[in-house]
C-alpha cells in the first residue's frame, strides 16, 4: 500500500522542520526536495551554464550527478561525489534553486530521482509539486502555508540564531518574489492539489502542526 506523505507549500512555511518531525515520529524517511534543486542550482552556477540556452541546460542536467544519502537520519546531498549539504541552506542557494527550478530538463531529472526514492520505502517528502506531480497517489497530501510576514519573521529568526544579520523587509521581499516565481512558472507551478488538506500555520506552533498531520495520517492508514 502507498503510505507516502506529500507536503507542499511556499518558502518558509516550516515544511522541512515539520516533515522531518513527522518522519521521525512515524519512522519514515524524510526527503527534502528543495535541497536537490539547491544542489542543481550550485552545479549550474559552478559550470556557468547559460540558463537561457535550453540545449546547454539539458546537457548540464544530464551530467549533474545528484544523489541522497542518510547519516544519522539526516539527509546528505551528494553532488558529483562531493557532500554539498553544508552549502545548501543559504539565501543565495535558495534564490539559485528558484531560478533553475523553472527549467524543464532540471525538473524532469529531479522528479525521476524523487519518484525512485519513494518507490523503495515510505517517505515524507516536501517541496512544491510533490502532491501534484511527484507523488500524485500519496496517502496524505498537506498544503502548508502561513502569511508572508510570519514566514519572513521565522526566516529572520533562524538567520539571527546562526549569528547572521537580517533585514525583515528584504527577506519578506525575497520570499514574495520566490512565491510569485514558484506559483506562476509554466511547468509544475506551486498549487494546492485538489485532494490536499490546507494547513495554515500562521497561528500554530510546530508541535500543533505535527500532531495535526500525524492524526490525519493515522486516520488514513
Ligand atoms: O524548499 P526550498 O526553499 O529549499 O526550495 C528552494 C527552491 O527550489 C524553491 O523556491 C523552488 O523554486 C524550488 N523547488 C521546486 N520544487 C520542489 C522543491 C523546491 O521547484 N519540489
Amino acid at each position: 500500500m502507498n503510505q507516502n506523505i506529500a507536503i507542499d507549500g511556499p518558502a518558509g512555511a516550516g515544511k522541512s522542520t515539520i516533515a522531518r518531525r513527522v518522519a521521525a515520529e512515524r519512522k519514515m524517511i524524510y526527503v527534502d526536495t528543495g535541497a536537490m534543486y539547491r544542489a542543481m542550482g550550485i552545479f549550474l552556477q559552478r559550470k556557468q551554464v547559460d540558463l537561457s540556452d535550453p540545449a546547454a541546460v539539458q546537457a548540464a542536467a544530464d551530467e549533474a550527478d545528484i544523489s541522497i544519502e542518510y547519516q544519522n537520519d539526516a539527509q546528505q546531498v551528494i553532488l558529483c561525489g562531493e557532500n554539498v549539504t553544508g552549502l545548501l541552506r543559504t539565501e543565495e542557494a535558495g534564490h539559485g534553486a528558484s531560478l533553475v527550478s523553472v527549467l524543464a530538463p532540471v525538473r524532469r531529472k529531479m522528479v525521476e530521482l524523487q519518484q525512485r526514492l519513494a518507490s523503495r520505502t515510505a517517505v515524507v517528502m516536501d517541496g512544491r509539486d510533490i502532491g501534484t506531480v511527484v507523488l500524485p497517489d500519496a496517502l496524505l497530501k498537506i498544503y502548508l502555508t502561513a502569511s508572508s510576514e510570519v514566514r519572513a519573521r521565522r526566516r529572520c529568526h533562524e538567520l539571527e540564531e546562526k549569528g547572521e544579520s537580517c533585514r525583515l523587509e528584504d527577506i519578506q521581499k525575497d520570499i514574495e518574489e520566490r512565491d510569485y516565481r514558484d506559483m506562476h512558472r509554466e511547468i509544475s507551478p506551486l498549487v494546492q492539489a485538489d485532494d490536499a488538506v490546507l494547513v495554515d500555520s500562521s497561528d500554530m506552533t510546530i508541535d500543533e502542526v505535527v500532531v495535526r498531520i500525524i492524526r490525519l495520517y493515522e486516520e488514513r492508514l
